[in-house]
């Protein structure tokens, strides 16, 4: 058995000397190092943008999504959408592991990876037969590799395992959420969520809530979003905007906050353009958090200083400690988030 890198630079096909992530092209090779993980996959979850970008290029064809999607992973080893950059994650279960991997798990365990596919070295060996094209989860067979450093977490027995997918997919945000708000004072902290009604959005409420906000506001974009959320409790107030509409949006968050911006912008769209909304609905001194993978950096830095707008910007870091437990937590104890997560997913597993 060979020795591994623990970040898995010994998998990188091309360029030479990339990590994983900004890698090309990844060895999928089954044969694991001494500090490997390998994973029997069942299940594949593709990120919210990425999935938006390959439906809305392919016109909704699902046949040729699934043929995209099959033909990034063969190219790729790995589900790395080359437009936008985001890939997901996947279910499987624990099928081999290396002496020295320090993940502690066991074979025959059922786990999620709490790495991004694209740095996750991937094969699938089923076609993806199984997937029409026409949904985020890709029910499939194959093998998946985790590093030294990968994250997993067993999956919980009391949730769908699709239902546990769909909120392990997007676990960092709640738990950055909680930490951003929680250290600003409680009793004036204002937050708005942009996509509130999504995945991200409506854990960010409930987490906003959690850390005490003063006041949360929840930004949808049609009036179907706004009769999800009306009743759930997981806001003050509703507004909908196009939060690619920046001076619409602003307006519209101002007006719901007594003609301020909001102390705590969190963007969970998934489509490209949100980010002179967010920086223009947020309070001087507040800050913003780019959880969406379409954010773009210049669009960001260069808008924000465009105008003057003293705004910290925070990209939404996947990982934060205990952000799985956290996100469970929150769908665990709240029913209408569970609700919401529900109508997104459906209520059984299609497979
Ligand atoms: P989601 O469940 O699809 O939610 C996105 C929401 O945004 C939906 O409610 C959508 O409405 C809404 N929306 C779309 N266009 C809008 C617009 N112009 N104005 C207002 N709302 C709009 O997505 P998600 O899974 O929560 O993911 C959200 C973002 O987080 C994605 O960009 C994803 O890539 C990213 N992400 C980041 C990480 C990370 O580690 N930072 C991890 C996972 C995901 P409709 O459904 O009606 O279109």
């Amino acid at each position: 058995m060979s020795k591994g890198s623990p970040v898995g630079s010994h998998r990188v096909v091309s360029p030479a000397g990339a990590l994983p992530q900004a890698a090309d092209r990844l060895d999928p090779d089954p044969e694991i190092a001494d500090d490997e993980v390998r994973i029997s996959v069942e299940r594949l979850n593709l990120d919210a943008a990425s999935y938006r970008q390959l439906h809305t290029s392919h016109g909704g064809d699902g046949d040729a999504v699934r043929a995209e999607v099959r033909a990034i992973i063969a190219q790729r080893g790995k589900m790395h959408n080359p437009v936008t950059g985001s890939g997901g994650m996947l279910i499987g279960t624990v099928d081999a592991v290396g002496p020295r991997s320090p993940l502690g798990l066991k074979p025959g365990q059922k786990v999620a990876t709490l790495v991004s596919l694209t740095l996750t070295p991937l094969r699938i060996d089923d076609g993806l037969m199984r997937w029409d094209g026409n949904s985020e989860q890709v029910p499939t067979s194959g093998h998946a590799i985790l590093f030294a450093r990968s994250i997993a977490a067993v999956l919980p027995d009391d949730l769908p395992e699709h239902l546990a997918l769909a909120v392990l997919d997007v676990c960092g945000a709640p738990a950055l959420v909680r930490r951003v708000v929680a250290r600003r004072p409680h009793a004036t902290t204002t937050v708005a969520v942009l996509g509130a009604a999504g995945k991200s959005g409506s854990l960010s409420l409930a987490a906003a809530r959690d850390a005490h906000a003063a006041k949360v506001v929840a930004v949808v974009r049609d009036e179907i979003e706004d009769a999800q959320l009306r009743g759930s409790g997981l806001a003050d107030d509703i507004v909908i905007a196009d939060a690619t509409d920046p001076l619409r949006l602003a307006e519209k968050v101002n007006d719901a906050l007594d003609g301020r911006g909001a102390d705590v912008t969190v963007v969970c769209v998934d489509v490209p353009g949100c980010e002179h909304g967010a920086i223009l609905a947020t309070a001087t001194g507040g800050t913003v958090v780019f959880f969406s993978m379409a954010t773009s950096f210049p669009a960001a830095a260069l808008g924000a200083e465009g105008l003057a707008a003293d705004v910290e910007m925070l990209i939404g870091n996947g990982y934060v400690p205990g952000h799985a437990e956290y996100a469970l937590h929150l769908l665990r104890a709240n029913p209408h988030l569970k609700d919401l997560f529900i109508a997104r997913v459906g209520k059984e597993d299609e497979d």
